[in-house]
Formats: structure tokens, sequence, C-alpha cells
């Protein structure tokens, strides 16, 4: 079956509300293989957050798996921005929910992954870690080369490590999702109580944030209908 945006917007309340109590299946491709596969989507609600729609594929033929969260389309009025200071290895169990618009960076390791590089996902911090050294270490296209990459490739090497170790609770870093979408959430495992290692900021986003997530052009239509 084919699922756009613009069939859920007009799904009634009704569904929502079959959704929260079931899983809907429906028939797609495997994005690896292509064979035939089925997609998983339910209606979850992130307690101190808000419902999402986690859509999860399964490959029977390659064990390709997906997990992949929609926000629903819904920009938040501010954006959002989330810093952890991992100190335990207990935080490596922390919900987390990243969102397509999401940016995910690690000062300590001069790394930052941009908005869309990995999609929306939810999940645990040990869950986002292990996806990011997958896309970065083990997926990545310029590993395989000549010897003008070893340097790049060691370099590479070196990240997965120290991921490893952040993973392990060895190396102390920041964690920061930014997501200009508002849509993003890390789990604060002292709630309703203020988390001592964990800061959120609201922020106004700018023009060209706007821009990007095509928010501007949104803004004029609904001008006009007000008119
Ligand atoms: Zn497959």
């Amino acid at each position: 079956a084919v699922f756009t945006e613009e069939e859920e917007a007009e799904e009634p309340v009704s569904d929502l509300e079959t959704m929260r109590n079931e899983v809907l299946v429906f028939n797609t491709n495997c994005p690896e293989c292509g064979a035939p596969a089925s997609t998983n989507m339910k209606l979850v609600n992130i307690p101190h957050f808000k419902e999402v729609i986690i859509m999860a594929t399964n490959c029977d033929g390659c064990g390709h798996r997906t997990n992949e969260v929609k926000s629903g389309g819904a920009t938040e009025e501010l954006g959002t921005r989330i810093s952890l200071h991992v100190t335990d290895p207990s935080d490596m169990t922390r919900d987390l929910l990243k969102s397509e618009t999401c940016s995910v960076i690690i000062p300590e390791l001069e790394f930052e992954l941009g908005m869309a590089a990995l999609g929306g996902k939810f999940t645990t911090l040990e869950g986002l870690l292990k996806d990011i050294k997958d896309l970065i270490v083990v997926k990545n296209p310029f590993v395989c080369g000549d010897s003008s990459t070893d340097d790049r490739v060691q370099k590479l090497a070196q990240f997965g490590e120290k991921i490893d170790k952040i993973v392990a609770g060895e190396l102390k870093i920041h964690l920061i999702l930014d997501d200009p979408a508002g849509n993003s959430y890390l789990q604060n495992v002292y709630a309703p109580e203020e988390d001592p290692e964990m800061t959120v900021e609201k922020y106004t986003r700018t023009f060209e944030q706007n821009e990007e997530l095509g928010l501007n052009d949104m803004k004029t239509e609904g001008y006009q209908e007000e008119n």
C-alpha cells in the first residue's frame, strides 16, 4: 500500500484511536534487497513528550531491520537544543527520540551529524551511538581505497574506538541534540525532578532554519487563508 502524508492528514480521529491500540501492517519492499517485506506501524506515546508514529520494517530475506520515527509532520513553535553530560554507563539506557530534522553533536570528538543523515529514530542513547558508528565507520563509502585514504581510514577507526569507550562509560562527553523543529527528546531519568546532567533550551528559529524546514512557504499560505 502507498502511504503518503496527505492521506495521513485526512485520517479521521477514530483511526488514530485505532492506531493507539493496534499495530497496522502494510506491504512494502525491503530497502536493502528489494524483497517483499512488511512494515509495522504503531502510534506510541512517549511519557512527558508526545505521541509519535513508529514504523518498523523487518526483512525475512536478508535480515535488514529499520525503525523509523515520524513526528507526523508537525513542527513545534520553538526549536530544542538538548545537552546531556554523559557521566555514567547507565546513561546509555536513556530513551531518546531523534527526529528527522535533528542534528547530533559531540563536541569532544569534533563530531556533528547533520539533520537527515540518520532519519528519525526512537531508541536509547546506546542505540543512537551504535547507529552513528555503523553509519560513519562501517558503512562509510570512503573506507576501502588506495593509500591516499589511509589517514582517513585510521581516523575513522579511532572514531569508532572512541564511540565504544563512550558506550562502555570510559569516556565522558557531552551529547547535544539540536532540533530546529523541536521534535526530539531525551529521557530525564530524574523526572519530574530536574536532571542535573541535562539542559533543555528552547530557541526561536532563524529564517534559514525555517527555510530548511520549508516553513517560510507554509507561513505565507497560512496568512493568505486568514485574510
Ligand atoms: Zn531484505
